[in-house]
C-alpha cells in the first residue's frame, strides 16, 4: 500500500489501507470516496492516496465500538460522534473491521499499563503548547496542539477533547516562518498552513513552540535511528517492546518508556536512564558508538544470560512484574554471566586493568558487573586507574563506558532491598494535599507572564513521595504525577511573577518544568516546604533550614577530585549559594557577588558554569539542560550588583568593586603614560555608556584597548565615585576626613587618617586603599602624563568629597593619602616592590612602542606559532596596531630564517580549536583587532596556504564574481541562553553576490529564507565533528550582529574543488577581488621590530582568571583539522 507522499518522513507504520466511501456529516445519502489509513493510533482519511494531510483523523483510544451494518458497510463509533464508511467486499469489510479492532484492543493494553493514558483520553501526553488560532482557509478559528513533535489541528477545543481532529503535521519535514506581525507559515514539502495569532506576543510562542517541535522530531530521527542500526537496538532489552526510545547509559542498554520508568525507581546508582529524543546533548559520538558496539546484543549476552522463561518480560508485563524483573536483573545480576574469575577481587581487578587497554567492550562489562574495581589501583602510578589505563591507550570507547560507570553500585545477590542505598527510596514521607493551580508542563524555560487563564485548578495530593494532581477532590485517577524522586529543582519565582501572587516551579529529571500557582502567602510556603521536604535527602536537609529561592541537585566537580562529577544539592537564597556535597556540607556558602569568575564554558551541550571564588572553584555542569539554564539564569543574577551602594557592588579580590578593579586595572595597563590622564574628560555619551553596562555586570566588561579610550573609562571611575550614595568616605565620617587635612603637625595629621581608615567599613576601606595606590602609580609617570600629585588632588578631592570643589581641604586629603600612601596603608616593602615591578614591566612595553616618536595605543605580546601549534614553534611578536596579516606573517617567517619560494602561499590562520575550524586571514586584514576578538580557544598559526593556487586559478579563469549552487546548511540554533537543539544538515541552494549571501530552501524557491550581508561574514574552513558534517568539505560562517552576537552556520560541500571555489569567491567579494598581494610589500613595516624574548608580559586577554581559566580542568576535544583545503 501507498505510503505519504515524500517517502523519506519517518511515520508510524501504517496497518491497513485502501479506499473506502465514507457517509458525509449529516444525513445525506451520497457516499465519498476516500483513502483511509490506519496506524498504531490513528485512524485517517484523506481525499486521495496522493495528499499527506488527512481530512479527518480519529484516536484509537476515542474508538469505543466497532459494528457491521448493512450490505459491506460498518461504522466507527466515539463517544459523540459516529462515521460509517462502505468498503467495497464483504471481505474487504471484515478486514478493515478486524484490523480497527486489533488496534483498539492494542491501545486499551497499552492504556491499562500506562499511567500516561490514566485517563484514557488521547493525547493525553501534555501538548507544549495549544490554543486557538486562525489558518488560511478556514472560515472558523482552529484549535491547534504542539505535542511532541507533532502540530494537530482540531475544528475546535470540543473536539480536541474528544480526540477527533482535521490532521496533524509531523515536524520533521516542517519549518516555520514569520510572515508579519501576528502572522507566520508553518512550510512543509506538501503544502504551507498559514497561521493567524491574536497578538504578537502569541504568535512568539507559537513560534517557539512549533520550533521545539522540529528540534525534538529531528533530534528524536537522528539519535534513535542511529543507535537502531544495530538490530538488537531495535526491541527493549529487558521487555521487547519495539522501538524503543530510552536507555540506561551506564548499563548501556536502549529500553522502552515503560522500562525507562522502572530503571528510574531502580535508582542512578544502578541506572542512568536517558532519552534518546530528548536528552539529545548526552549523545555524543563517542557513547553513540558504544551504543553500537555493547548495547542490547551484548548487555543481554551478559545480564540476560541465564533469565528463566517464567521470569522474563513482555511488553505487555505488569509495572509490578516489570520491576522485580528489573531489580532481579541489575540490582542483584540474578541472570547475568558470571565471569570465571567471579569472587576474586585482586584477579577480576587485574583482568578489568587489562580489558581496557583493548577493544574488548563486552569483557570489560562483564568483569564490572561482576565486581571488579572500576578504581582499582592498577600498580602503575603514571596510569593508577582502568580510565587512566585506558586513557593511555587510546581507548575512547572504553573510557566512555567506565566513566558512565563510575557511580554504578556492583549488583548482589544479598542486597535484596537495599533501601537505604539511594536517597529516592529514603526520602522522608510527607503527605500534604490540596487544590493547586497548574499550567501544562513545558520543555523550556518561562520566559514570560502565564495569565491567570493558563492555571487550572487541581486537587494535589502529596504522598508516598509522589506528587499527583486530579481533576478535582473526588477524582480517583490523577491527571498526572511527579515523583519526588525525579524532583531535581524546586524554583519560587518573585512574587507576581505570573498571574498568582505567588507560584513555584517544579523540574524534573525528565526536563519538564510544573508551575503552580497559589493566593494564599502561607499556604504557598506549605507547599513549598513540603515538596522540598519530599525530595531532598537527610544529608541535605540542613539546606531546608533556610528559606530559599532555589532549590535542587546538579552534578558539579570541586576540589581536588576535578576528575569525576559528583551530584550535590544546591540553594539559592539572596546572592548566598549554598551547597551539601556526598561528603558533607560546604563550609561557608559561596557569596555570589564576591565571585572572580563566573563563566560559561563548554560548547552549547556540555555546558559548564564555573565558579571562582577566592579559594574555590565550582564547576556546575549542565548534564541536564532545563534546569541547568534555570540555575544559570539565577545565578547570573545573584551575582550581579543589586543597588548603588559600595558594598551592593559586585566584589572581586580584597573586596574591592569589580567596577574600581576594571577601570583602575585598564588604566594602568593602557592609560599611565596618557596626557592628562583622569583630567581630561571622556566623551559624555561613550562614558555613559561605558558606567551603564559596567553597574549592570562588570565582571562581564572587559575593556579592549581600541574599543574605550582611557578617558572615557578614567571618566567612568569619576562618575561612579562621585554618584556613590553616600561616598567613598562615607555621609557619617566625611567631615572628620577634611578636618584631619588641617591639622598641622604631620606625624599627628597621619596617625589620625590611619585611625578614620580603620573606622571606614571594610568594602569602603580596601577601595580607598585600591584606589590610592592606584594613584601613587599615576603620579610616578607624571613626566609624561602631567598628572602629578598635585593635579591628581585637585581633580579627586571633590570627586571623592562629593564637594564642589571651592575649598581645598578634599584635595589635600587626597594629596596627603597619596603622599604618606606607603605609612597610611602599611604598604610593606615586598608589596612595593611588586607593584614598582608590575608597572615598570607595562612601561617598558609603552616606550617600546614610542620608539618611532609617534604616541602609539598601546602594542600587545602575542604568541604566534609557525606551521604549527607546538612549544618549539612558539613566537612571541609584538603587535603594532597597524600591522597587517602579510607582515605578521613575513616578520615571523623573518625570524625563523624561513625563505619564500615561489609559489609557498605563507598565510597567518585564525585557528578556533573549539570549532576545529580555521580562517586563513587576507594579507591586508589587521591582526590587533582579530586578537582581541580570539577566545581562549584560539591562536594563530602562520603556515603556507595550500589551497591558494587553485583558487588563485580558478578565480582567474571565470567570468563575473557570483556563484551559486547547493550545499548542505546546518544552523547553529543553541544560542547561549535558550539551546534548543540543533538538527542536522538539509539541502540548500545558495546564491553568493558582491553583496549577500542567500539561502533558498530549493532551486525553485523564489525569495530567500535567508539573506546575509557579505562583508560581515567570518569563514571558516573546517566543521567540528561533532556535527557529524555529511562530507569533509565544510566551512563555518559566522556572523556577528549589531549586538555583538554571534551566529553560526555550517556549510558543507560535496567535493574539494567545490569547497574552493566557494571560498575564493567569498574571499574575492570581501576584498574586492585582491585575494593575493601581487607583489609581496616586503620593507614597509610601519614600526622597527623590538624583540621581547619569550616573556609575554601582558596575558593576552583579560584578566589572570582568565588565563587559569584556559589551563582548566574543561578543555576542548583534541584538535584535529582539516588541513589540506
Ligand atoms: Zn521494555
Amino acid at each position: 500500500m501507498d505510503g505519504p507522499p515524500g517517502g523519506s518522513t519517518p511515520v508510524t507504520p501504517v496497518i491497513k489501507a485502501g479506499w473506502l466511501d465514507k457517509n458525509p456529516p449529516q444525513g445525506s445519502y451520497i457516499y465519498q470516496k476516500r483513502w483511509v489509513r490506519l496506524d498504531t493510533d490513528h485512524l485517517r482519511y484523506f481525499d486521495s492516496n496522493k495528499d499527506a494531510y488527512s481530512k479527518r483523523f480519529i484516536s484509537v483510544a476515542c474508538i469505543s465500538h466497532v459494528a457491521a451494518i448493512g450490505d459491506q458497510k460498518f461504522e466507527v463509533i466515539t463517544n459523540n460522534r459516529t462515521f460509517a464508511f462502505r468498503a467495497e467486499s464483504d471481505v474487504e469489510r471484515k478486514e478493515w473491521m478486524q484490523a480497527l479492532q486489533q488496534a483498539m484492543a492494542e491501545q486499551r493494553a497499552r492504556a491499562r499499563l500506562s499511567s500516561a493514558y490514566l485517563l484514557g483520553v488521547p493525547g493525553s501526553e501534555q501538548p507544549d503548547r495549544a490554543g486557538s488560532l486562525e489558518l488560511r482557509g478556514f472560515k472558523n478559528k482552529l484549535y491547534v496542539a504542539v505535542v511532541g513533535d507533532k502540530v494537530q489541528l482540531y475544528k475546535n477545543l470540543e473536539e480536541y477533547h474528544l480526540g477527533i481532529g482535521i490532521t496533524f503535521i509531523d515536524m520533521s519535514v516542517g519549518n516555520v516562518k514569520e510572515v508579519d506581525r501576528r502572522s507566520f507559515d508553518l512550510t512543509t514539502p506538501y503544502r504551507i498552513f498559514s497561521f493567524s495569532a491574536d497578538s504578537e506576543l502569541e504568535k512568539e510562542q507559537w513560534l517557539e513552540a512549533m520550533q521545539g517541535a522540529i528540534a525534538e522530531a529531528l533530534s528524536t530521527s537522528e539519535v534513535a535511528e542511529r543507535i537502531w542500526a544495530a538490530a538488537p537496538n531495535r526491541f527493549c532489552a529487558d521487555c521487547g517492546a519495539p522501538q524503543p526510545d530510552w536507555a540506561s547509559i551506564n548499563l548501556c542498554v536502549v529500553i522502552c518508556k515503560r522500562c525507562a520508568g522502572e530503571h528510574r525507581g531502580l535508582g542512578a546508582g544502578v541506572s542512568k536512564v536517558r532519552s534518546l529524543k530528548m536528552d539529545r546533548k548526552v549523545w555524543t559520538e563517542t557513547l553513540i558508538e558504544l551504543f553500537l558496539q555493547l548495547g542490547n546484543g551484548a548487555g543481554n549476552r551478559f545480564w540476560a544470560a541465564n533469565v528463566p522463561p517464567s521470569e522474563a518480560l513482555q511488553p505487555s508485563s505488569s509495572p509490578s512484574t516489570r520491576r522485580c524483573h528489573l531489580e532481579a536483573k541489575y540490582r542483584e545480576g540474578k541472570y547475568r554471566r558470571y565471569h570465571p574469575l567471579f569472587g576474586n577481587q585482586e584477579e577480576l581487578d587485574k583482568a578489568l586493568c587489562a580489558a581496557v587497554t583493548t577493544t574488548d567492550l563486552a569483557e570489560t562489562q562483564a568483569l564490572l558487573g561482576c565486581g571488579a574495581g572500576i578504581n582499582c589501583f592498577s600498580g602503575d602510578p603514571e596510569a593508577p586507574t582502568p580510565l587512566a589505563l585506558a586513557e593511555q591507550a587510546g581507548q575512547t570507547l572504553q573510557m566512555e563506558f567506565l566513566r558512565n560507570n563510575r557511580t554504578t553500585e556492583v549488583p548482589r545477590l544479598d542486597s535484596m532491598k537495599p533501601l537505604e542505598k539511594h536517597y529516592s527510596v529514603v526520602l522522608p514521607t510527607v503527605s500534604h494535599s490540596g487544590f493547586l493551580y497548574k499550567t501544562a508542563s513545558a520543555g523550556k524555560l518561562l520566559q514570560d507572564r502565564r495569565a491567570r487563564e493558563e492555571f487550572s485548578r487541581r486537587w494535589c495530593v502529596l504522598g508516598d513521595g509522589v506528587l499527583s494532581y486530579f481533576e478535582n477532590e473526588r477524582a480517583v485517577t490523577p491527571n498526572g504525577e511527579i515523583r519526588a524522586s525525579e524532583i531535581v529543582c524546586l524554583a519560587v519565582p518573585p512574587p507576581d511573577t505570573h498571574g498568582f501572587e505567588h507560584t513555584f516551579e517544579v523540574y524534573t529529571e525528565g526536563e519538564r518544568l510544573y508551575l503552580f500557582g497559589l493566593e494564599s502567602t502561607e499556604q504557598a510556603h506549605e507547599w513549598v516546604k513540603c515538596i522540598a521536604k519530599a525530595f531532598v535527602p537527610p544529608l541535605a536537609e540542613d539546606l531546608l533550614a533556610r528559606d530559599f529561592e532555589r532549590l535542587g541537585r546538579l552534578p558539579y566537580k570541586a576540589g581536588l577530585s576535578l576528575q569525576r562529577a559528583q551530584e550535590g544539592w544546591f540553594s539559592l537564597s539572596g546572592s548566598e549559594l549554598r551547597a551539601v556535597f556526598p561528603e558533607g556540607p560546604c563550609e561557608e556558602p559561596l557569596q555570589l557577588r564576591k565571585l572572580q569568575e563566573l563563566s560559561i564554558q563548554g560548547d552549547s551541550e556540555n555546558q559548564v558554569l564555573v565558579l571562582v571564588e577566592r579559594r574555590r572553584t565550582l564547576y556546575i555542569q549542565g548534564e541536564r539542560r532545563l534546569d541547568f539554564m534555570g540555575w544559570l539564569g539565577a545565578i547570573q543574577k545573584a551575582a550581579a550588583s543589586m543597588g548603588d551602594t559600595l558594598s551592593e557592588q559586585q566584589l572581586g579580590d580584597s573586596d574591592i568593586p569589580v567596577i574600581v578593579y576594571r577601570c583602575v586595572d585598564y588604566i594602568t595597563q593602557c592609560g599611565l603614560t596618557s596626557e592628562g590622564i583622569y583630567r581630561k574628560c571622556g566623551q559624555t555619551s561613550k562614558t555613559q555608556r561605558l558606567l551603564e553596562s559596567l553597574r549592570q555586570d562588570a565582571r562581564s566588561v572587559h575593556l579592549k584597548e581600541g574599543e574605550q579610550h582611557v578617558d572615557d573609562v578614567s571618566s567612568a571611575l569619576k562618575r561612579f565615585l562621585r554618584d556613590l550614595p553616600d561616598g567613598l568616605f562615607t555621609r557619617a565620617q566625611r567631615l572628620a576626613w577634611l578636618e584631619a587635612s588641617e591639622i598641622e603637625d604631620e606625624e599627628e595629621k597621619v596617625s589620625r587618617y590611619r585611625e578614620l581608615l580603620v573606622r571606614l567599613p571594610p568594602v569602603n576601606r580596601a577601595t580607598v586603599k585600591a584606589l590610592i595606590s592606584h594613584l601613587y602609580c599615576v603620579q610616578c609617570f607624571s613626566d609624561t602624563n602631567q598628572m602629578n600629585v598635585h593635579n591628581l588632588a585637585i581633580v579627586f578631592g571633590p570627586t571623592l568629597f562629593q564637594t564642589d570643589g571651592q575649598d581645598y581641604k578634599a584635595g589635600r586629603v587626597v594629596e596627603d593619602l597619596i603622599n604618606h600612601y606607603v605609612v597610611v596603608f602599611s604598604v610593606d616593602e615586598e608589596e612595593l616592590r611588586k607593584q614598582r615591578e608590575e608597572i615598570t614591566a607595562i612601561v617598558k612595553m609603552r616606550v617600546a612602542g614610542t620608539a618611532s616618536g609617534t604616541q602609539h595605543a598601546g602594542d600587545f605580546i602575542c604568541t604566534v606559532y609557525l606551521e604549527e601549534k607546538k612549544a618549539e614553534t612558539e613566537q612571541h611578536i609584538k603587535i603594532p596596531a597597524s600591522m597587517t596579516a602579510e607582515e605578521l606573517t613575513l616578520e615571523i617567517l623573518d625570524r625563523r630564517n624561513v625563505g619564500i619560494r615561489e609559489k609557498d602561499y605563507w598565510t597567518c590562520f585564525e585557528v578556533n580549536e573549539r570549532e576545529e575550524a580555521e580562517r586563513p586571514l587576507h594579507f591586508a586584514e589587521k591582526v590587533l583587532p582579530i586578537l582581541h576578538g580570539l577566545g581562549t580557544d584560539s591562536h594563530l598559526v602562520v603556515k603556507k596556504h595550500q589551497a591558494m593556487e587553485a583558487m588563485l586559478l580558478y578565480l582567474a579563469s571565470r567570468v563575473g564574481d557570483t556563484k551559486h549552487g547547493m550545499m548542505k546548511f546546518r544552523e547553529d540554533r543553541s544560542l547561549l541562553g535558550l539551546g534548543l537543539p540543533s538538527g542536522g544538515f538539509h539541502d540548500r541552494y545558495f546564491i553568493l553576490n558582491s553583496s549577500c549571501l542567500r539561502l533558498y530552501k530549493e532551486v525553485r524557491s523564489h525569495r530567500p529564507e535567508k539573506e546575509w550581508p557579505v562583508k560581515s561574514l567570518k569563514v571558516y574552513l573546517g566543521v567540528k565533528k561533532k556535527l557529524r558534517p555529511p562530507t569533509c568539505w565544510g566551512f563555518t560562517v559566522v556572523h556577528e550582529t549589531e549586538k555583538h552576537e554571534k551566529q553560526q552556520w555550517y556549510l558543507c560541500c560535496d567535493t574539494q574543488m567545490e569547497l574552493r571555489e566557494w571560498f575564493a569567491t567569498f574571499l574575492f567579494v570581501q576584498h574586492d577581488g585582491l585575494v593575493w598581494p601581487s607583489e609581496p610589500s616586503r620593507v614597509s613595516r610601519a614600526v622597527p621590530e623590538v624583540r621581547l624574548g619569550s616573556v609575554s608580559l601582558i596575558p593576552l586577554r583579560g584578566s589572570e582568571n582568565e588565563m587559569r581559566r584556559s589551563v582548566a580542568a574543561f578543555t576542548a576535544d583534541p584538535l584535529s583539522l582539516l588541513r589540506n583545503v
